[in-house]
């Protein structure tokens, strides 16, 4: 890490080298004509193997592989699917463009994910399928997920835009469910500028999906023949150029978030708060280092964050629960919602993610920390 402190820090933001000026350029000078898909071939093979899945298809965002993943499964009016209280809209909105409805369980308070058993308790015969999130680069309780899912014949699906090399029980982040998602929006571990992938190892689905996001074509049928109306989602080649210099750099941009996080907990660990919790089994890669203050802290997540903020710190809040958003007043009963969903609503006021970005240097941790204690030592 470099020693130049800059401000404002920024919250997130992505790590450019030579490589990724290298590929893009080779991409905007050969991938037209018959090349015009060698980038999105490369990356797709490239991220597929990465995650250990068969088939990827490169998208526009993480949020059409998950409209595209719940399109495929032919979800549509009257059915239902449980995604976690506390996530980005993103993981749930897919779920109305198909006219069925999102039911939002709690959060586990070791994992920060789905909690089993809530997902459980809200499973009727209108559920069609559970959509997982590996928050903040945590990761769920895959195998209670994945037995729950077979003993109801749900299909699971795993949200993984935020935990690019993270793993559980030795698989990677992107290998659980039927489908897995991703996002490589400028924010996220490794990026594309905006970007999305879908990854599967069933061929039927893979096959599906590919018709889908190409206004319906069969790949065997004549020019220009739409079996069905249907969706226009792909990557461009400039994208996938670039997104196949991060995914070969994983291992870097990885061991950088581990980083920052490891430098916030031992920067951190005497304050009363808490970090992200460490679960076994799980191996974190932290897409944002996050913080929750203990109850004799006297700020909430948005003074806390407007006093960091005066010292050109930026932050992010803790998503507020999905059922607590106005997008969803209609849709769900808040109130039932605040008593069941009791994690999410516990955990959201108080939980702020730290300054996360590639390009921190030690110098801008070590202000970042410094403000922090000070500012937790003025308000207790
Ligand atoms: C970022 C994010 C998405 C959406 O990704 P886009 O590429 O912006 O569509 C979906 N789910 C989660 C959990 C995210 O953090």
């Amino acid at each position: 890490m470099s020693e130049t402190l800059s401000l404002p820090i920024p919250i997130a933001g992505p790590s450019i080298t030579d490589l990724e000026l290298e590929y893009v350029q080779d991409a905007l000078k050969t991938a037209w004509y018959q090349n015009a898909n060698k980038y999105n071939q490369r990356f797709e093979a490239r991220f597929a193997a990465y995650v250990g899945r068969r088939y990827a298809v490169s998208l526009p965002s993480c949020t059409s592989a998950l409209h595209l993943a719940l399109a495929a499964l032919h979800i549509g009016p009257g059915d239902e699917v449980i995604v976690p209280d506390l996530t980005w809209i993103a993981s749930s909105a897919p779920i109305t463009y198909m006219g069925a409805t999102p039911r939002f369980a709690d959060v586990d308070p070791q994992t920060w994910c789905l909690c089993p058993r809530s997902a459980e308790a809200l499973i009727t015969p209108k559920t069609r399928a559970i959509i997982a999130v590996d928050l903040y680069g945590h990761m769920p309780q895959y195998e209670a997920l994945i037995a729950l899912a077979e003993r109801h014949q749900i299909p699971l699906i795993e949200d993984a835009a935020e935990a690019f090399g993270s793993e559980y029980q030795e698989k990677k982040a992107g290998s659980f469910g039927l489908a897995s998602t991703f996002s490589f929006h400028g924010s996220k571990t490794m990026t594309t500028g905006e970007g999305g992938m879908l990854v599967t190892d069933d061929p039927d689905f893979f096959q599906r999906v590919l018709i889908l996001r190409d206004h319906g074509r069969h790949p065997q049928d004549k020019s220009f023949w739409n079996q069905e109306i249907a969706f226009k989602y792909k990557m461009s080649s400039l994208q996938a150029a670039l997104g196949l210099a991060q995914v070969e750099r994983a291992d870097a941009l990885v061991e950088k978030k581990r980083a920052i996080f490891a430098f916030y907990a031992r920067e951190l660990k005497h304050l009363p708060v808490q970090l992200n919790p460490d679960f076994s089994g799980t191996y974190n890669s932290y897409w944002m280092s996050s913080l929750l203050l203990n109850p004799e802290v006297n700020h909430d997540k948005e003074s806390f964050q407007k006093a960091l903020l005066a010292y050109q710190i930026d932050t992010r809040p803790m998503f507020y629960p999905l059922s607590s958003l106005p997008a969803y007043e209609r849709a769900t009963d808040t109130a039932r919602a605040r008593q069941d969903n009791m994690v999410s609503y516990d955990l959201s006021p108080r939980g702020i993610n730290l300054p996360s970005a590639l390009s921190l240097s030690e110098a801008a941790l070590t202000y970042v920390c410094q403000n922090i204690v000070q500012i937790i030592g003025e308000a207790q």
